[in-house]
């Protein structure tokens, strides 16, 4: 007898999840558009009581365990959610993104069974939010550079150094902190530890005047003798740097979701706008070269969220792969630049003005084409996998 398998490939999303993505939108649309624009005002971070209501709504524990009061659900649930948050704005999208695919995900992954009962619930409720401190001074695309050193004295570790760029930074609960653990060179000598916000010895410097990301406050972090509990320890040298880089494929995929996010909300913005704004008696929409612009930024969003879908979805509950998680950053970061500036020049002047959000969309997209992981750096991930070995960026 003869047995067919078929495969079958569905690209659509389940009930459940257009379920989940309908309530994910109403509530951020209802309930965060106008915190949105205060917050972009203001560049102050999600307020403490919003935080609280996202999380008794489930949305910052999505993919997180059951057991440490997540909603035990997939990585893609996660992504839809988040991309319904990024699009109201990348900074009420952010503690949602830092939860469901950033830094919390390295605790859940590598922490202390102590650490992730005492962390995880907290961020699943609202009630903590977690950054992610990588870069250095010198160690931004080499970031196997690192200076800061984590040592291990007896049951303590002991914290000395100077972290940049840190989004978060100050106005977070606790920091995943990579840094030099051994003498071991380059990858082979980086861990990671976690640390709380009031532990003594932890300052920040002023937070950055960045170009878009506001809402999101980024500052230096000084380290000067922090000591942490063993218990903090996340990950050590060796395979440390690895197994970090192993969850940083999941936090790949959500960057490119908030990149992703500016560039779908922007067209799902400018479609209406082009069928009200009338010129020459008739409707922009209605001339062929707004048509043609208007068809590009269709075919890119769909595009790029067809690469992140793929590569959340193959790796289910676990991590997407370094090819998949690359690619879906990379086009989700260059498309989230095009797709909002011909959003911007669709609307003419008032694309240019603060007043109707476009110009924010566009500043918010560049960040995301350099944190995580500038856009070119992937394409050497990305040829690196192709190829099948590493290409080494180092001068010796
Ligand atoms: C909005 C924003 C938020 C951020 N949030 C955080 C955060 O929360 N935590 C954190 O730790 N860091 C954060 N960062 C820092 C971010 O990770 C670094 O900025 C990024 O990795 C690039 O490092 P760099 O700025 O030092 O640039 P550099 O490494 O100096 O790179 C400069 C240019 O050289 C290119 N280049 C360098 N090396 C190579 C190479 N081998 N191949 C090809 N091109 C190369 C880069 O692509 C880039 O165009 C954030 C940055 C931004 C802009």
């Amino acid at each position: 007898m003869c047995i067919i398998n078929f495969l079958i490939m569905d690209f659509k999303l389940t009930s459940d999840q257009q379920e989940l993505q309908k309530v994910a939108r109403e509530f951020a649309v209802n309930e965060l558009t106008s915190l949105a624009n205060e917050m972009e005002e203001s560049a102050s971070p999600v307020p403490k009581d919003v935080l609280k209501k996202i999380g008794e709504l489930g949305f910052l524990g999505v993919n997180a365990p059951t057991e440490y009061g997540g909603q035990g659900l997939s990585n893609l649930d996660a992504i839809i959610i988040l991309e319904e948050f990024g699009k109201i704005s990348s900074a009420v999208g952010w503690p949602v993104f830092e939860a469901n695919a950033g830094p919390v995900k390295v605790i859940e992954h590598f922490g202390t069974e102590a650490l992730k009962k005492r962390i995880i619930p907290e961020v699943c409720k609202g009630e903590k939010v977690v950054a992610v401190s990588m870069s250095e001074p010198g160690a931004g695309t080499g970031l196997t550079d690192l200076k800061t050193k984590a040592e291990i004295k007896g049951d303590k570790i002991v914290i000395n150094g100077n972290k940049r760029w840190c989004s978060g930074a100050g106005h977070s609960d606790g920091y995943v902190v990579y840094a030099k653990m051994s003498d071991a060179p380059a990858a082979k000598g980086i861990g990671a530890v976690f640390v709380d916000l009031d532990t003594p010895g932890l300052t920040f410097g002023n937070s950055e005047r960045l170009m878009g990301w506001r809402g999101i406050p980024s500052a230096d972090i000084y380290f000067d003798n922090v000591e942490v509990p063993l218990e903090n320890l996340l990950v050590e040298p060796e395979d440390g740097f690895k197994k970090l880089m192993e969850t940083f494929d999941l936090e790949r995929c959500g960057n490119a979701t908030m990149a992703l996010a500016q560039a779908s909300s922007a067209l799902d913005y400018v479609k209406e706008y082009v069928q009200e704004r009338e010129q020459f008696g008739k409707p922009i929409v209605d001339f062929q070269a707004v048509q043609i612009k208007l068809a590009d930024m269709l075919m890119k969003v769909e595009a790029s969220r067809l690469l992140i879908h793929r590569a959340v979805f193959n790796a289910a509950n676990g991590l997407p792969d370094i090819l998949e998680s690359s690619s879906a950053k990379c086009f989700a970061n260059e498309i989230a630049r095009e797709v909002t500036t011909s959003a911007m020049q669709l609307m003419g002047g008032y694309g240019f003005n603060k007043e109707y959000g476009m110009e924010r969309k566009v500043r918010d997209a560049f960040g995301w084409g350099i944190a995580g992981g500038t856009i070119d750096v992937q394409k050497v991930n990305i040829a690196s996998a192709m190829i099948g070995r590493r290409f080494n960026q180092r001068a010796k």
